[in-house]
């Protein structure tokens, strides 16, 4: 039986920073997915400009949908507009990349500043792979599609970061305190172990990956990788996922992280 490839994809925060350029090199690879979703919270607000272009350029392929991680309601719409446009085909692919940071000291942290972080960071995404859960589940169900062959079977990408790993903490505290940041990302990743528990029954697979330190609106001027870079590497990885590697946490050049 011929092995199926990732012929649907949907990003999420995808007008700016790595989801932008996920989108981007998506549209643009030999062989590309025939339907990707662009999720955005304001696709007619300044911010979605590039996106608009990229979208106009590969208007074949990419379609931007209203998508705010922070409200259920529109991911609940932003499913159904999906599932309306799949018309009958599962969904390979979901990353669940949009993210927000509070750069805040333990000083600076409030009851806010806590949960609105972990609404869009740890909320958002187990909230979006359940609304999205049927169509990765078609997907899983179409001929070809196996759990030990990588680039077959559907996945569900949670970005997390280095900043989430407790092992890591005492090496990386002091240069980035962050504290709702960090907690919302050390829960997303138990989220990520949870959810691979669950949809292994499924043939479905749940990873975490941390894109690097990357040169974006969040990461700063001062970040070391490239937008571009991060974006390679972290679809050269999700490439290489089996089953393998589901409920773990790699950075974007493939290597695990320790929780
Ligand atoms: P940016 O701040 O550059 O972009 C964040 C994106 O998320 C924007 O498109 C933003 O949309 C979107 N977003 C935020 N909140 C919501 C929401 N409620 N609904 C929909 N979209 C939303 O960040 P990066 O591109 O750098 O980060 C992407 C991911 O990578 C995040 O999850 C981040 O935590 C993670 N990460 C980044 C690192 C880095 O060094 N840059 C390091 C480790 C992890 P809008 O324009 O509307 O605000």
């Amino acid at each position: 039986m011929a092995a199926r490839r990732c012929d649907s994809a949907l990003v999420t925060g995808a007008n700016r920073g790595i989801g932008l350029e996920l989108v981007r090199q998506l549209a643009e690879a030999p062989r590309p997915p025939s339907l990707i979703f662009a999720g955005c919270r304001d696709p007619a607000g300044p911010r979605a400009k590039d996106l608009k272009d990229l979208a106009e350029k590969h208007s074949n392929l990419v379609t931007i949908i209203r998508l705010d991680t922070s409200d259920p309601e529109s991911i609940r719409q932003a499913a159904g507009e999906a599932g309306s446009r799949l018309a009958g085909r599962g969904l390979d692919l979901l990353i669940n990349n949009a993210g927000v940071n509070t750069p805040g000291q333990l000083r600076d942290t409030g009851m806010k500043d806590m949960v609105d972080v972990f609404v869009t960071n740890t909320v958002g995404p187990l909230l979006v792979t359940k609304d999205f859960l049927p169509y990765l589940q078609r997907a899983a169900s179409q001929p070809g599609s196996g759990v030990g062959v990588a680039g077959t079977t559907p996945l569900v990408i949670n970005v997390s970061t280095l900043l989430s790993s407790m092992e890591k903490c005492p090496e990386t505290f002091s240069m980035a305190p962050m504290y709702s940041y960090r907690a919302s990302k050390a829960a997303l990743n138990m989220l990520t172990r949870c959810l691979a528990e669950e949809f292994k029954k499924d043939g479905i697979v749940v990873t975490a990956i941390h894109p690097g330190w990357v040169k974006t609106d969040m990461g700063g001027p001062k970040a070391p990788v490239a937008v571009v870079d991060s974006a390679k590497g972290m679809l050269r990885v999700i490439s290489t996922l089996t089953d393998k590697h589901s409920g773990m946490l790699l950075d974007w050049e493939g290597s695990s992280i320790p929780w």
